[in-house]
């Protein structure tokens, strides 16, 4: 499979995203949130390019069967987040919903400060307006694979990201 960004790209936008995301917050306790599972590699190489004081929750959000998304999005596990600088980890922004979803519940808990990162983002398909406040590679109209990122459950572990062209 070819690669669309390579693992050492990756790596590469990982350490700056840790340094801008320090940055914003130069000595607080952040409470990273990995949502699972899409960017549970993501958050692990980003939790360790980020210096100083952190927390991990994790929470689950599912939206996608196959390679579409049913419309509806489920969250569990949302700790509480009360006065918390809250970082919010996900694998790619497509259509919004799920970003929608995430404010809305993060902000009913009263948090100090919210943040989004994402690996990803496919702003030609946005069909809910949000944004994340981190992006690593803005990317085109793919499905894409690798790096965390399944199809059905299957290609997290490929070091790289690859738009998937159905040569399963
Ligand atoms: P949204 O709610 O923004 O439409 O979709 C977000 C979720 O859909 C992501 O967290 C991810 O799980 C899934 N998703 C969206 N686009 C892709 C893609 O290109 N590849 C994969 N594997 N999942 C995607």
């Amino acid at each position: 499979m070819r690669a669309l960004i390579t693992a050492e790209q990756i790596a590469n936008r990982v350490r700056e995203l840790g340094q801008e995301i320090r940055s914003k917050y130069p000595s607080e306790n952040l409470l990273l949130i990995c949502v699972l599972k899409g960017s549970v590699l993501f958050f692990a190489d980003l939790a360790r390019a980020i210096d100083g004081p952190t927390t991990m929750e994790f929470i689950r959000a599912r939206s996608y069967e196959g390679t579409s998304s049913t419309g509806a999005v489920t969250l569990d596990g949302v700790p509480n987040l009360k006065d918390r600088h809250v970082v919010v980890v996900e694998d790619i922004v497509d259509t919004g919903l799920t970003l929608l979803k995430l404010r809305e519940s993060i902000a009913a808990q009263s948090p100090a400060s919210v943040s989004i990162v994402t690996l990803l983002d496919k702003p030609s398909r946005r069909e809910h307006a949000c944004h994340a406040d981190f992006v690593g590679f803005t990317i085109e109209d793919h499905f894409v694979i690798g790096y965390g990122l399944d199809l059905d459950q299957v290609y997290r572990n490929l070091p790289y990201i690859a738009i998937y062209e159905g040569e399963a």
